[in-house]
């Protein structure tokens, strides 16, 4: 039977298809493995020796060998935003207008152009995580930045066909409705339950168990109940935190264990999808809020939303997230 479910977040629903419901394992056949990258490429913009070839760091972290850098955090050459401009709105007729304000940043995020989150050490993953917390940081401080997003895309079918290992991060004076209405929802839910609706839904998952793909001291990861896609992976901290930048050094370093670890199992199980993640974080201004709670969100990319899913914004899901969620927990990472 299909089963429609609602995000207890957002109030948006998915159908579960578990008549249409393929096997965990059928995403494995679909897809190729990857192939073997060389540790260096002279023609990578990104590797050790090619710095010359980005902008200047903005942010790195040093290291003793390999080069003399470990992440190097610098401007988007090829940024949809600039910030050097203006953030005036303007009407135009009827229709709203504004120069392409904001600030757009890549986090390279190792030497070495082989490998990805779920390859490198945690230690490394440390340093990532760090970074973004420091550019987060900084970033707040502009005038106008009202949001900071921070993302990895991997692979071309998650809108990349940059090898070197990277994420990004992009502020904006705007903050649209994709993003506000969802809080809206938390701020209407804290209204009348008054509680996070982030923290009740993390208690929800750890007590119905089914969807947890890992528990650590102080992150869930989980596929929950109303996933959109297959494998759709959520990991949230269990302290209520409204924004990235609040993260702990003891968060970080769990953070990098839970983070490594679940990519790890996608990796595996799953042959290398590619995948986007997002760090869903309040608006700059909000981070003290009761009723906003950062969390990382996974997705690897193996449906394409069809005419149903931009029609109506209902995702059809074919992996039920009970089951994906056993998948992921029975895969074995070294
Ligand atoms: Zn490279
Ligand atoms: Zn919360």
């Amino acid at each position: 039977m299909p089963e429609f479910r609602q995000n207890l977040a957002t109030k948006e629903w998915v159908i579960v298809a578990w008549e249409r419901a393929k096997r965990p394992h059928d995403f494995q056949k679909d897809s190729e493995l990857p192939k073997e990258l060389p540790p260096l490429r002279e023609d990578c913009p990104f590797c050790p020796g090619n710095e010359s070839k980005t902008p200047p760091a903005v942010f790195s972290i040093s290291a003793r060998n390999v080069s003399d850098w470990s992440v190097r955090v610098v401007p988007n050459k090829f940024a949809a935003l600039n910030p050097n401009l203006s953030t005036k709105r303007e009407q135009r007729g009827k229709f709203l207008r504004a120069d392409g304000f904001g600030i757009a940043e890549v986090i390279i995020e190792t030497p070495l152009h082989n490998l990805t989150i779920a390859t490198m050490d945690a230690e490394q993953v440390q340093k990532i995580l760090r970074a973004y917390k420091q550019r987060y940081l900084e970033v707040a401080q502009s005038k106008n930045i009202n949001l900071i997003t921070i993302f990895r895309n991997f692979g071309v079918r998650a809108g990349t066909s940059l090898e070197h290992p990277h994420s990004q991060l992009i502020a904006t004076p705007i903050i649209p409705p994709h993003v506000r209405d969802p809080f809206q929802q938390a701020m209407y839910y804290y209204d009348s339950q008054g509680s996070c609706v982030y923290c009740d839904m993390v208690k929800e998952e750890l007590e119905q168990k089914e969807r947890i793909v890992l528990e650590s001291k102080h992150f869930v990861a989980a596929c929950p109940f109303a996933s959109r896609t297959p494998f759709e992976t959520r990991i949230w901290p269990k302290r209520h935190t409204p924004a990235y930048g609040q993260i702990s050094e003891a968060e970080v370093a769990d953070l990098a264990y839970v983070l490594k670890t679940v990519l790890a199992k996608i990796r595996i199980g799953l042959n290398a999808p590619h995948y986007n993640y997002v760090i869903r974080s309040a608006p700059i201004g909000d981070e003290d809020t009761r009723y906003l709670h950062w969390y990382m969100v996974i997705i690897p990319k193996i449906t394409t939303p069809a005419g149903f899913e931009i029609g109506t914004g209902i995702y059809i899901n074919v992996v039920p997230p009970e089951q994906a969620a056993k998948y992921l927990r029975e895969v074995e990472v070294k």
